[in-house]
């Protein structure tokens, strides 16, 4: 690696220059430091072209979707904190959180598992139905809500972390898969990524005597010897269990595991199936009744999207690129009633009927760069790359 080179600015939707045309500019660096969060679209790239992953389990990767409420005074209760996990989903893992903040606001969001099977699944629509537990809703009516976001996971752990070096550049944070899934934390550990980053390469930099080999084996070593490194050894097996195990099962071996033997065993659970193979034909399942938004607790995507303060140039080449077009229509659709309908929380595939035919339509302004799609297209046939600079929601209080 020996740099980045950024995209085009000023390039019309059929790749022709616009009078705004501005080229890429070619960034040249000694080294150069991935950290583009969860299932980064270089750092996925990276990890296929220098075999990162080799000889680890595939990353597993969960969904988030989360909204800030504004809640009247006499249903706020600042400082509280509401965990849970199980209902609504009944065909998927997953949690969901309610924190009350400052100035009567509050966040609850649901994290869905996307190793789920069921293809009639719609985190978006289980979120909804989540917000009408009384446990929730009680804090909910009469408020109003201010921003909504979306974003994936990377959930996999120690099991699926790939290598974090390669020649002239690491992978760090949810970039590589850093997330304590155990402790449902990820800020700590990709920031100690990032710190044992900065000392590797200050002493790479000062140094000319370090070439790469030595930079990469100085990496392997502060990581082994680090914090970061023994939370997520105690942790490896907490995600398998619950893929393997099931939430029942699964949450007993990691209560004991993680409790009561201090969270070392002398063997390890693996989770070797890539969350997309995991779907299954939609007519081996059945379809999931959602109830209509009622408008006070429950929203539709539209004005969800709205929410999330999306905007994309209009006039540029689609971002969510097909590596087959003909995929959606001639093999998702008949198997799986083509899941991206519903697995996207923003909206942007739909499958329409023009002239008596169906037809895949991406309504790609309407994204909120969650990435569940590039993660669960069954035929891995989505690819998110970034739009033109600047565009895609904006999160200010997220
Ligand atoms: S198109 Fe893909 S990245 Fe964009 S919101 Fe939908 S699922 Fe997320």
């Amino acid at each position: 690696m020996c740099g980045v080179l950024t995209g085009d600015l000023g390039v019309a939707a059929d790749w022709t220059a616009k009078t705004n045309h501005v080229p890429g500019m070619e960034l040249r660096a000694p080294y150069t430091l991935f950290a583009e969060g969860s299932r980064g679209h270089i750092g996925k790239e990276l990890i296929d072209r220098f075999k990162l992953d080799e000889g680890r389990d595939p990353q597993h990767y969960a969904l988030g979707i989360k909204e800030l409420w504004q809640v009247s005074p006499e249903r706020h209760r600042p400082g509280l904190v509401i965990h849970g996990s199980g209902w609504p989903l009944t065909d998927a893992q997953g949690g969901f959180f309610m924190y009350h903040g400052d100035n009567q606001q509050l966040a609850v969001g649901l994290i869905v598992d996307l190793n789920y099977r069921n293809p009639w699944l719609s985190p978006f629509d289980e979120f909804q139905r989540l917000k009408h537990h009384p446990l929730l809703a009680r804090y909910l009516y009469d408020g109003k809500r201010l921003a909504f976001g979306a974003r994936a996971l990377t959930k996999g752990g120690l099991n699926s972390l790939p290598r974090m070096t390669m020649p002239g550049a690491m992978l760090l944070g949810c970039n590589a898969g850093t997330l304590n899934g155990g402790k449902i934390k990820g800020i700590h550990t990709a920031m100690k990524s990032g710190m044992l980053a900065a000392d590797t390469l200050f002493n790479s930099l000062t140094d000319p005597q370090i070439n790469h080999q030595a930079t990469q084996a100085h990496f392997n070593r502060a990581f082994k010897a680090s914090w970061l490194r023994k939370e997520l050894e105690q942790s490896k097996s907490f995600i398998p269990a619950l893929h393997k195990l099931g939430p029942w099962l699964g949450g007993a071996f990691n209560y004991l595991h993680h409790n009561w033997l201090g969270g070392k065993l002398p063997f390890a659970l693996h989770d070797r199936t890539p969350d997309h193979v995991r779907l299954e034909p939609a007519d081996r399942h059945s379809k999931i009744p959602y109830a209509r938004p009622d408008g006070v607790v429950s929203f539709d995507r539209l004005s969800s999207v709205y929410l999330a303060n999306t905007s994309h140039h209009e006039d540029q080449p689609c971002h969510l690129r097909l590596a087959d077009p003909q995929i959606p229509l001639q093999s998702n659709l008949p198997l799986y009633q083509e899941p991206a309908q519903r697995y996207c929380p923003a909206g942007v595939y739909e499958i329409v009927t023009q002239a008596g035919e169906p037809h895949f339509q991406i309504n790609a302004a309407n994204c909120v760069h969650c990435k569940a799609c590039d993660i669960k297209d069954p035929a891995q046939n989505i690819r998110w790359t970034p739009p033109e600079g600047g565009s895609g929601p904006n999160y200010p209080n997220m």
